[in-house]
């Protein structure tokens, strides 16, 4: 049983825009996206939150950034810059609880963020 909207997504039970796939990893892009290119990369396997993550995830978190590198490439923002995000937890507006990186790119961003 699929335990959160990102497991349905692997699972196939929720239709989603792939970019990338791998036996760990999960790329989609954004329902609402926040920039012109805003794609989430999501493990597999179910961790709610970074701050839920442990050794034993070093390699699968590393992968993540690595994937989120990639993407940036292929979508043509590498040279422009891109951002990556992880929300964790209330305060940083955390929606669903599946740890995922945002890929975002193709504006100008600002910062601090909001
Ligand atoms: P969070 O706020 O948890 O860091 O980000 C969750 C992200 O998931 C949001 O940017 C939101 O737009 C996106 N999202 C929520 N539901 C869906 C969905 O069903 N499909 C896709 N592709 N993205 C979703």
């Amino acid at each position: 049983m699929a335990e959160d909207l990102f497991c349905k997504i692997v699972a196939g039970e929720i239709p989603a825009d792939k970019v990338y796939e791998d036996e760990d990893v999960l790329a989609f892009r954004d329902i609402k996206p926040q920039a012109p290119v805003h794609i989430l990369i999501i493990p597999k396997r179910h961790i709610a939150m970074l701050a839920d993550a442990t050794e034993e995830d070093e390699r699968l978190l590393g992968k993540l950034l690595l994937v989120a590198s990639k993407l940036a490439k292929q979508e043509g923002i590498a040279d422009s810059g891109f951002r990556v995000v992880v929300n964790n937890g209330p305060d940083s507006g955390q929606d669903v609880f599946h740890i995922h990186v945002h890929l975002l790119g193709g504006r100008k961003m600002g910062w601090p963020p909001g």
